[in-house]
């Protein structure tokens, strides 16, 4: 039974320790580093807001 990637259903080789492929994963590191940096400009930015509408009050 050979291992396919979930996510492309490319076969995988026997020994592979992943569940997807290796370009899935490279593409799966590239989105979460990209949700990171939008997630940490949203929490820079909510920060900020939370912290002047603190000071306002
Ligand atoms: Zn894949």
């Amino acid at each position: 039974m050979a291992n396919v990637c979930k996510k492309c259903g490319k076969p995988l080789p026997m020994n592979y320790k992943h569940k997807k492929c290796e370009r899935c994963i490279n593409e799966q590191a590239e989105t979460i580093r990209k949700i990171g940096k939008i997630g940490g400009t949203l929490l820079s930015v909510a920060l900020l807001v939370v912290t002047k509408g603190k000071k306002t009050k």
